[in-house]
């Protein structure tokens, strides 16, 4: 029987549980929904049961299991713990222990759990199978409803102390912007996330729509105000890109997350901003290459199971 790691994505709306061979075969997969409840334990009985049904699906499961946790942020790698700002119910949940509980219960024997938040593991997942699988070090990017971000170096995931490390929605890019959510001034995510544009759009009498989908299909489609709210926002992302680029010295970064679906009416600003910033030697090449996975947090996760001894 071939190596076997059990991967699980948790997400603000669902939660997905597989077991995952060494080539990236998903062999089983489930998907419960996140329940919007204030009580913890409530939340986590989605996780626990979507662990149990794949465990009961298995004939001989290989112990100790390796686990891999991807976790919408803020995490903390090292201490097992959780508190992703879309799940109010968890703060500081101890999902490492939690996790192991479940899976000691039904094989008698503790699994190793590794947790990385869900940027980190999209990096991983598209450095293993996606765009990035033919290069040693790559930064992930996530642009969505906010932009996440994380660093394969070297064929091995940066982490950082606690595992938020590469957080490209909060470095800031405008040191006389606004004040982010976060505390800091002038973020990337306050210019680039999909609400940000849309907001944006809207502040100028855009009115076709209420999100980022719409708003791009505009753009597609010759709208003035959409390809300009757009330019605007990819100007923010592609300076947080070169500053990642030039104090990481890495030169592929893989976009992903919804917003980057548009395609070219995101790619091609982008890249144009991106030469603009980009400019010491080692930097000038850097280039952005779209997602080819469609569950890379997933695979990332099990490719964090897989990293473990
Ligand atoms: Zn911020």
């Amino acid at each position: 029987m071939s190596q076997q790691v059990l991967a699980i994505d948790i997400g603000g709306t669902k939660i997905a549980a597989a077991l995952v061979d060494a080539d990236g075969a998903i062999l089983k997969e489930t998907v419960r929904p996140t329940l919007p409840s204030t009580n913890p334990d409530v939340v986590f009985a989605s996780a626990e049961a979507a662990i149990v049904q794949l465990l009961s699906e298995v004939a001989e499961p290989q112990t100790p299991l390796r686990v891999g946790v991807g976790s919408a942020g803020p995490i903390n790698g090292p201490a097992g713990t959780i508190s992703p700002v879309n799940i109010p119910a968890w703060r500081n949940f101890e999902v490492s222990a939690r996790v192991a509980d479940v899976i000691a219960d039904r094989l008698g024997v503790r699994p190793r759990v590794a947790l990385a938040g869900d940027g980190h593991c999209f990096a991983l997942g598209e450095h293993w199978l996606g765009a990035g699988h033919d290069v040693d070090s790559m930064v992930g990017m996530v642009l969505s409803t906010g932009v996440g971000g994380g660093a394969v170096l070297n064929n091995t995931l940066f982490a950082g102390l606690t595992g938020n490390s590469v957080h490209i929605g909060h470095i800031s890019v405008n040191a006389w912007g606004p004040r982010c959510v976060c505390g800091c001034h002038g973020c990337v995510e306050m210019y680039a996330r999909g609400p940000a544009l849309v907001a944006a759009a809207k502040a100028r009498g855009w009115s076709g729509g209420n999100d980022a989908q719409a708003l791009t299909a505009a753009a597609r489609a010759g709208d003035e105000i959409a390809l300009t709210v757009i330019d605007h926002g990819m100007r923010a992302l592609a300076a947080g890109i070169a500053t990642t680029a030039t104090e990481l010295d890495v030169r592929t970064f893989v976009l992903g997350g919804g917003v980057s679906k548009a395609g070219e009416v995101i790619f091609g600003p982008l890249r144009r901003h991106l030469r603009d910033f980009a400019v010491l030697d080692y930097v000038v090449d850097v280039e952005v290459r779209p997602a080819i996975l469609e569950n890379a947090g997933l695979l990332g996760a099990a490719a964090l199971a897989f990293s473990q001894p």
